[in-house]
């Protein structure tokens, strides 16, 4: 079984341990015309370096950029850098839920029109490059709209044509049986699909009720300031005591780099400190933090490590593989 990194094709057995969603760069649409907002290729693909480099010492073998292809989608950027560091990298094609993303020009196209441009990335790469996408990224707001149903109606006929799988945002911790419903109705199998950022939502009878759905459950944004890790933590334990195991998916949703307002406070306001430690990989947070500060809250609270490695080991390859549970 193969799939698609930014790189060409691998093996799925080659994945090993995977982050599922991360990011190596984005921008919220418009951020390139803010004069202050201008960076180089070559001190972002440095950023990109120092952070990936640390992962890969961390045992981490494929970084998974679902990045939305109106947030600045660079797949040139992700080849340059799984090239230099030796690390898969897999991009999708998709985009962003209305409000901050969904271009104007795109939302009054048809299922149709929209799958046909998904495909055509997936079977003949992005944008006149050979670069081609590994899955499809759907986005909803709290609330699914009527126009970011097509999009997934869309997102769903791209899947049944060319077999990548489907992985999403989530608004708030909202929408996710929504989105399940969605797919479900255009014939999608439930474990083609990642509910992504369900650790938005503290409730666990929210993700019992995804687990139950029979898709994957993304704890995709862990060391975000809401809900606290220790939250997080409490609520994976539940669901693998639980039986759900196979079907948690573990990631920072951290990037590299951002050009847009960060959600997050720096930890300095003097520009020069907070450069320093932008170039030393230490802001905006590395995605280094599932690894070294999140696992030992799992294990602290009783989960062997077989247990939590298999949650970015054995779970991303039976994803990509298409397997069933
Ligand atoms: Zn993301």
């Amino acid at each position: 079984m193969q799939v698609m990194t930014v790189l060409g094709s691998v093996d799925v057995s080659t994945l090993g341990r995977t982050l599922i969603h991360e990011h190596l760069f984005a921008k919220w649409p418009g951020a390139e015309f803010f004069p202050p907002m201008k960076i180089t290729r070559e001190w972002l693909l440095q950023q990109c370096y120092v952070r990936l480099g640390a992962l890969k010492d961390q045992g981490v073998r494929t970084f998974v950029d679902p990045c939305p292809i109106e947030l600045g989608r660079d797949v040139t950027l992700m080849a340059e850098v799984s090239r230099k560091v030796g690390m898969n990298i897999i991009c999708t094609t998709g985009f962003y839920h209305e409000g901050p993303g969904l271009p104007y020009f795109w939302r009054p196209m048809t299922a149709r029109q929209i799958a046909d441009f998904y495909i055509g990335e997936i079977v003949n790469g992005v944008d006149g490059t050979d670069i081609r996408p590994g899955a499809i990224k759907c986005a909803t707001s709290a609330e699914p709209t009527e126009t970011e149903a097509k999009f997934l109606e869309a997102a769903s006929i791209a899947h049944h044509e060319t077999g990548v799988p489907l992985i999403t945002h989530t608004t708030g911790g909202l929408g996710g049986p929504e989105q399940q419903a969605i797919f479900a109705s255009h014939g999608v199998k439930p474990h083609r699909c990642l509910i992504g950022h369900c650790s938005d939502n503290p409730d666990p009878a929210y993700h019992q009720r995804v687990a139950e759905g029979g898709t994957y459950i993304g704890f995709d944004r862990l060391g975000f300031e809401y809900p606290s890790p220790e939250t997080s933590a409490d609520n994976v334990v539940r669901l693998v005591r639980n039986g759900y195991r196979p079907q948690v998916m573990l990631s920072t949703d951290r990037l590299c780099v951002f050009q847009g307002q960060m959600s997050r406070k720096p930890p300095t306001d003097d520009p020069y400190e907070l450069k320093a430690l932008m170039e030393q990989g230490k802001w905006p947070p590395p995605q280094t933090f599932l690894i070294d500060e999140f696992f030992p809250l799992l294990r602290e609270r009783g989960l062997s490590d077989s247990e939590i490695f298999a949650m970015i080991e054995e779970n991303p390859t039976r994803y990509f593989a298409g397997e069933p549970f």
